[in-house]
């Protein structure tokens, strides 16, 4: 038996998608800034079995972690604010455990009984809660349930943390809930009942929170934590007035000096005061009057959800504080983008991506930037375009990639080997960390500071090397393989200042405190040219 850890439930009422995930994380920062270990864990009511599957314009990003568990994109949160890397067992879905319950009654496992929600279900929540939280050896095992409590979806949720706290005794676990105030113009008046609603709603399936986390879009009044307090029967220093932060790297701080700082103190131990000077300097560049500014073009088709950019957006943010720079980023509509477009920015970076739609305005974006000095980050499918310009540039004016034109007679890029017939289905792509070697000397290797890297994927394409040749005639050149030389993972334009594409997603390594090298470059070649 390890030692007996502590767990910390964030929940949310009245709204999702109002910083449940960003919640979580900061707890966890903070108490990683006391000295404590931290372990978290997603538990999403969705029937899905991963989010691999999901739009990302309605979900946002789908994270992948160095295993290759295709996820939600709170985990994005957890491994910037923790700086850690988490694993499939750090994402627990409905449709998984679903799933493997289903699979165990045709393999007879139940012996005649029936199967249910409750017990089973529910059964097996609280076992991927244990074997998760077990498995890291942490001291506090931090667990969010997404959606918010009533939803039809999440009641085997609820229930579990219910029994998992009795199982474990209440006092190792400590129930954080989120919910929103929203502000009525007309009445010029913060409304409470939806939370009071939402309390109630936690209560009924028996669970009385021991502190509420208030979030609303301006500074709400001290009257209405102490409506919370009273109708919610939380002590008054344990509701956090939580309005919308400048940045999120901001909530561990706003935590640290609040009534919650305490509460988790006394909940876990750890009652040393937290070092939080590295979120500290964060806040400081982030606040600085640089005096430069890097604008930087993000051509991408789902220009509506910035979530689905997030871990791009957050490692362009990172490599910005460490430049001391300021940060524009201009969006590019891929369907409608024009060389003006691309004049009007300092540099271009095109994310990954899938299907046909906005193709032809990314692989321009690619084609202006190789052929204007432009510093170009091109991640996976942004690879996957460069090489495409460089190709038609090099005059196979009809080079492709079979995921847009199937037919196409120049097939630059080309399904994986042992990806044909997989397209659309779920878990099959090549997912998580693969090892890489550069080629000394290449800038490339130059800006990582060396030639072994490792970076997580998600693709199901790939450079076609019959097309070298014509490839390198157009300015590109492959500055990486994997190790055994079959896949293309880097390319570069030696007559550029920087332009570097990779199979790979550098951005979820990268992190608030230590941003990833290829984004840095970036930066910093766009801060040359002015
Ligand atoms: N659609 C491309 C592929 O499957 C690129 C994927 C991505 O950008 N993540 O290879």
């Amino acid at each position: 038996m390890g030692k007996k850890q502590k767990y910390i439930f964030v929940t949310g009422g009245v709204l999702s998608g109002v910083g449940k995930g960003v919640t979580a994380a900061s707890i966890g920062a903070l108490l990683q800034a006391k000295g404590a270990t931290v372990s978290v864990q997603k538990c999403d009511p969705y029937l899905n079995v991963d989010a691999g599957l999901l739009n990302p314009r309605e979900h946002g990003e789908c994270f992948v972690t160095r295993d290759g568990a295709e996820t939600d994109l709170d985990l994005g949160h957890y491994e910037r604010f923790l700086d850690i890397e988490l694993t499939q067992k750090s994402a627990t879905l409905a449709g998984r455990l679903l799933f493997n319950l289903i699979a165990d009654e045709r393999a007879g496992k139940f012996g005649g009984q029936t199967v249910q929600l409750v017990p089973h279900l529910t059964q097996s929540i609280q076992e991927a809660i244990l074997k998760s939280s077990q498995d890291s050896n942490s001291d506090v095992h931090i667990v969010e349930i997404g959606g918010t409590v009533g939803d039809y979806e999440g009641l085997s949720f609820i229930e579990a943390i219910r029994e998992f706290s009795q199982r474990n005794g209440r006092d190792h676990c400590l129930f954080v809930h989120v919910v929103y105030v929203p502000f009525i113009g007309t009445s010029k008046e913060f409304k409470t009942k939806p939370a009071q609603n939402a309390l109630n709603d936690l209560r009924g399936f028996g669970i009385v929170p021991d502190a509420v986390v208030v979030r609303s879009d301006d500074p709400a009044p001290i009257s209405v934590a102490r409506k919370i307090s009273l109708f919610g029967g939380i002590p008054e220093e344990n509701v956090l007035l939580m309005p919308n932060a400048d940045t999120i790297y901001r909530v561990p701080m706003i935590i640290e000096k609040s009534g919650l700082n305490k509460l988790v103190s006394d909940f876990t131990g750890f009652q040393n005061k937290a070092n939080l000077s590295a979120w500290e300097k964060i806040m400081r560049q982030q606040s600085s009057k640089p005096k430069t500014k890097v604008v930087v073009g993000l051509v991408a088709k789902y220009i509506d959800n910035e979530d689905t950019y997030m871990s791009v957006v957050e490692a362009l943010k990172a490599a910005a504080w460490h430049e001391k720079t300021g940060l524009e980023i201009r969006w590019i509509n891929a369907e409608t983008a024009t060389k003006k477009d691309f004049k009007a920015v300092d540099a271009l970076l095109v994310p990954g991506g899938f299907g046909k739609r906005g193709i032809e305005g990314k692989i321009d974006a690619a084609r202006y930037a190789l052929d204007n000095n432009v510093p170009y980050l091109g991640l996976c499918l942004g690879l996957q375009v460069a090489v495409i310009a460089a190709a038609r540039k090099a005059g196979l004016v009809d080079a492709n990639s079979t995921e847009f034109e199937p037919k196409t007679k120049h097939d630059v890029v080309y399904i994986m080997n042992g990806q044909a017939g997989k397209e659309s289905t779920g878990g099959t792509l090549r997912l998580g960390d693969y090892p890489a070697k550069l080629t000394a000397g290449s800038l490339l290797a130059k800006t990582y500071g060396k030639t072994d890297i490792v970076e997580r994927h998600r693709h199901r394409y790939e450079v076609n090397q019959k097309y070298l040749a014509e490839i390198e005639k157009g300015g590109l050149i492959v500055s990486g393989y994997s190790p055994d030389g079959k896949l293309v993972e880097f390319v570069e334009a030696p007559k550029n200042t920087y332009f570097v594409a990779t199979q790979a997603h550098p951005e979820f390594k990268s992190r608030p405190t230590k941003p990833h090298p290829l984004f840095v470059g970036l930066i910093k070649a766009s801060l040359v040219k002015k």
